[in-house]
């Protein structure tokens, strides 16, 4: 099956049918616009699915195009990790990678005829009074008392701009439309500006820039991009990519639809906010795996598979709404339910000495890795004398309803035998040091024999064995559900977004693979950390926790508490 055709019917979709129906030769074009101001985020991944699956569902074609119109802000390292993004996620865009300032030049040119059609003036008011005679949804507009310059006079003024005659914000290219609009995108928006930033694709050769709303609809045109599809803010935004295509000469009118946005609890999907997340160093860099951006979400260990199915399942619809964190999560733990090999880590540990066996004893266990998937083979663990479980698998307090070890009770260690915690021995501080326990050798792979019920099993790990590794558990960034709504982020960051710990894994880790995800039993699933995993000291990122816990509960719990 194709990464996209299971994708559902949505409105969108709808239409293009319906396109087709009237001409069916049109080849679907869409394409995927990021301003390269920043890196890729999960919103951007719903739009990346929409745009590609479409394409590849109706043989048509999508574009990857930097919508590259503001230098000031934007780099050559955003445009190599959006690229990387979107190749990750397992689409490739048609061609090469296009820019609209490929197009400065035509742009231009119809800039000019704009201006020869007494449709855009030159205007030289300055930023702030253009916004003041604008007006408000209640005020209407004023006109600029540079509107009704002669059409040569314009001519010469927008050259004027080119040439880098005028200083920055001295004068600006406006559309020549109805200050008196209900719809404000159509009081004489701005089509160009003057801004002396060299660009990273066309350098020093221009100092004017068109704006996105002139810049977007000539370069879809100029592409032959049939459907141009955007998210729900560019509405009104519409009116003025058509007005400009109804008045340029040129052949394609691309169609522009809008769908709804995500929105996703305990997360900040906006460049600005996460620029400022990085800049101010409240995260590590854009691929901090506790923000979503797709690098952040990679090194976390989710897989592009699992981005994809949640795209495919929250669908395509023009109503605003707010995605629950636990619907992602879910994606994710079923991909790595089905394909995460399991191997046992103590994440804090406390040693257990079995008194029964002899010092040297080795016992060697043939293990599964995956408990419905004898594809993925076995491993040998070695049970010894002593053993590392964790902290919290052991209570010195007896209590009927703990299922785990307790003095006097019997569990089950998984994959080997019976123990039974006898005492504990403790250091002059009082904490325990070990945990005297005695085993019942005839319950490797069987029920003791007196028909003995031991419920209770728990994971382990070979004191002489284990390597030791550090485990990266992450929790929302945020202590609320809705970030954005928020005046400032940053009175809202969760100080415990990030706990670490230091235990044991398995000796067979040993040589595992950067990509590859683990289901640690009883934990959680976890990956090696690109950036802090050294050969001699293993780095996991927790990706998520086997069950779904409540996070609405957050706000009223200390946050990292355990399952
Ligand atoms: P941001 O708010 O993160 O800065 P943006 O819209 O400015 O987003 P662009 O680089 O212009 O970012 O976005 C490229 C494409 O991705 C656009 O078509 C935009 O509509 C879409 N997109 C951006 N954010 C989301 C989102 N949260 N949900 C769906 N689509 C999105
Ligand atoms: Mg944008």
């Amino acid at each position: 099956m194709s990464k996209s055709s299971y994708y559902q019917n949505n409105f969108i979709r709808q239409i293009i049918d319906k396109d087709l129906e009237k001409d069916a030769t049109t080849v679907v074009r869409t394409r995927f616009p990021p301003e390269p101001n920043g890196f890729l985020h999960i919103g951007h991944a719903k739009s990346i699915c929409l745009n590609f699956s479409i394409a590849e569902d109706y043989k048509g074609q999508c574009h990857l195009r930097f919508d590259d119109t503001n230098p000031v802000h934007e780099s050559l390292e955003f445009i190599r990790s959006i690229k990387e993004d979107v190749q990750w996620l397992g689409f490739q865009w048609h061609g090469k990678v296009r820019y609209a300032s490929d197009f400065f030049e035509q742009q231009y040119q119809y800039a000019i005829e704009l201006i020869k059609k007494n449709l855009a003036y030159v205007d030289e008011l300055s930023p702030h009074l253009i916004r003041e005679y604008r007006g408000s949804l209640k005020v209407a507009g004023r006109n600029s008392p540079y509107r009704n310059r002669s059409i040569a006079e314009n001519i010469k003024l927008f050259s004027k701009m080119r040439n880098g005659s005028f200083a920055e914000g001295s004068a600006c290219l406006r559309a020549k439309i109805n200050m008196d609009s209900s719809f404000m995108i159509l009081r004489d928006p701005v089509l160009y500006r003057i801004k002396f930033a060299d660009h990273h694709q066309t350098g020093g050769k221009w100092c004017i820039y068109p704006m996105y709303d002139f810049a977007h609809c000539i370069s879809d045109a100029l592409e032959g991009i049939t459907h141009s599809l955007c998210t729900l803010e560019f509405q009104d935004n519409r009116r003025l990519y058509n007005w400009v295509l109804n008045n340029i000469t040129i052949s394609a009118h691309p169609k522009q639809y809008e769908f709804s946005r995500l929105n996703l609890e305990y997360t900040i999907l906006s460049k600005r906010h996460l620029n400022r997340l990085v800049s101010e160093k409240i995260v590590e860099g854009w691929d901090d795996p506790r923000i979503f951006t797709l690098s952040g979400m990679r090194r976390r260990g989710y897989s592009a598979a699992s981005i994809r199915e949640f795209c495919r399942r929250i669908g395509v619809t023009k109503q605003d709404n707010i995605i629950e964190i636990s619907e992602l999560e879910s994606c994710v733990r079923e991909d790595l339910n089905k394909n995460a090999p399991r191997t046992m880590a103590v994440l804090d540990a406390i040693k257990i000495l079995i008194v029964n066996l002899p010092d040297n004893y080795e016992k060697m266990l043939n293990v599964p890795n995956h408990p419905n998937n004898s594809g993925m083979g076995t491993r040998i663990i070695p049970f010894t004398k002593e053993i590392y479980i964790d902290r919290s698998d052991f209570s010195e307090e007896k209590n009927k309803n703990y299922k785990r070890l307790m003095i006097g009770k019997e569990v089950r260690l998984r994959y080997a035998c019976v123990i039974k915690a006898e005492s504990v021995k403790k250091d002059h501080f009082g904490n325990i040091t070990d945990i005297l326990c005695s085993c019942d050798i005839n319950t490797f792979n069987k029920n003791p024999d007196d028909g003995r019920i031991v419920t209770g099993v728990i994971h382990w790990i070979s004191y002489r064995y284990a390597l030791s590794a550090e485990f990266r558990l992450y929790e929302p960034l945020f202590t609320s559900p809705h970030p954005w709504a928020t005046e400032d982020i940053f009175t809202i960051l969760n100080p415990n977004s990030i706990i670490i710990k230091q235990g044991f894994v398995e000796s067979s880790m040993k040589n595992i693979k950067i990509s590859l995800p683990f289901q640690f039993e009883r934990e959680g699933y976890f990956c090696i950390d690109s950036v802090y995993s050294v050969p001699n000291k293993l780095v996991f990122n927790r990706i998520v926790r086997l069950r779904n816990t409540q996070l609405k509960k957050l706000t009223q719990f200390p946050i990292g508490h355990n399952n």
